[in-house]
């Protein structure tokens, strides 16, 4: 499968990196609360066109699809709705999927495109928007990760390995969350957002602190978007537990919105203005290992988020943060992911991958190498382990 023409490449970090200007990036618009998804349209309204196109999976189409198309045609958005399906991943193979759809479908450019679903169909339809040259609206139906927010998309390959980030030059043009949505959604993926967002401070602080430290929108971090990663940490902290309680239940409570802001708003605002470090690179580098295959992205990212408070000495946060996983329940060690502690040659090949070139591993404020990343992957599974001991 052929990826983007040299034309729609876009790289920050070649552009802008080496005028080490601070970047903050942010959607046009941000919008969450109970039912909201029924003034969509209003909110697309300044873009009206003639076609629509919303890119979801058929199970969310029957469950929503009719809300989202009556939405844009009752407040005048689009005079048509037509809906391509996402196949699951975001791989070059399901872009020429999704655009084969469209070829078949729609005559021309569509008015935008809205993205509807977990990280990974946001991901690929940023991707169609940008191959359109069209806006980006994406209604988020899991609070996951901090993907709706942001520039880029993580591709995969078919097998779900890490395969590239791709950047845009623009963020969404809106984000619409709606609570009762998410709500609905099973607790595992509120929980695995949190494992996400709960990083975004410690890799904005260290980005901030290396003074090599590039966004992903290829400026030195602002210190609003660290304040804003902070903060991000802090709802959940306060919240976080009371959030898994409330969404046994299924209902909109106050502790909910608020990690739903944590995971969709402030992580995406942080990461992306304030920058990645290690825990994202061993993130990827975890997808290397095929035990870790059936771990969302926030499951991996929370237990390398301890792994980077161990490469930064940073032990007794370390603690709180690995106490605060086994609460929600997020992983803490290898055994969590499906790795063997005793597997050296896995760990030795996640430790060799979160250090390939151009990874955010080296917006670490010191050297890193991989068995740099070994020692403490084996530190941080031992922490996990005897913090979840203690707390059973
Ligand atoms: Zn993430």
């Amino acid at each position: 499968m052929s990826r983007f023409p040299p034309e729609l490449f876009f790289s920050p970090h070649k552009t802008f990196g080496p005028l080490g200007y601070k970047i903050f990036s942010s959607p046009h618009k941000y919008a969450q609360g109970k039912g909201i998804i029924q003034y969509l349209g209003l909110f697309l309204k300044p873009l009206q066109g003639d076609i629509a196109v919303v890119v979801c999976s058929p199970s969310r189409k029957n469950t929503i699809g009719s809300l989202i198309e009556d939405s844009l045609l009752k407040h005048g958005a689009a005079k048509q709705v037509v809906f391509l399906d996402f196949g699951g991943e975001c791989s070059w193979e399901q872009l020429e999927n999704v655009n084969k759809q469209l070829e078949g479908k729609v005559k021309g450019k569509p008015a935008f495109v809205v993205a509807v679903g977990g990280g990974k169909a946001v991901d690929l339809v940023r991707a169609l928007a940008h191959q359109l040259g069209v806006q980006l609206a994406v209604v988020p139906t899991l609070a996951s990760n901090d993907a709706p927010c942001a520039a880029c998309s993580v591709f995969y390959k078919p097998d779900g390995k890490f395969d590239e980030y791709v950047y845009y030059p623009t963020d969404p043009y809106c984000v619409i969350v709606d609570s009762e949505v998410i709500a609905k959604a099973p607790k595992r993926y509120l929980v695995s957002g949190m494992g996400d967002a709960m990083s975004t401070y410690y890799e904005a602080d260290a980005c901030m602190r290396a003074p090599h430290g590039i966004n992903p929108v290829g400026g030195r971090p602002t210190d609003a978007a660290v304040a804003l990663a902070k903060l991000c940490r802090d709802l959940l902290f306060d919240y976080g537990v009371q959030a898994v309680k409330d969404m046994e239940k299924g209902e909109v409570t106050e502790a909910i919105e608020k990690v739903i802001e944590a995971n969709t708003l402030l992580s995406g605002l942080g990461f992306e203005s304030g920058g990645l470090a290690a825990a994202h690179a061993i993130h990827n580098g975890l997808t290397a290992h095929e035990g870790s295959h059936h771990y969302i992205h926030g499951e991996k990212v929370a237990f390398s988020t301890i792994v980077q408070l161990c490469m930064e000495q940073k032990v007794e946060e370390a603690k709180k943060v690995a106490k605060f996983f086994v609460e929600v329940g997020l992983p803490v060690c290898l055994l969590d992911l499906g790795i063997q502690p005793t597997d050296m040659k896995g760990i030795e090949l996640v430790s060799e991958r979160s250090c390939a070139s151009g990874e955010s591993i080296h917006n670490m404020p010191f050297k890193v190498t991989p068995h740099m990343v070994r020692e403490n992957i084996l530190l941080a599974d031992k922490i996990g382990t005897s913090v979840k001991s203690n707390n059973q």
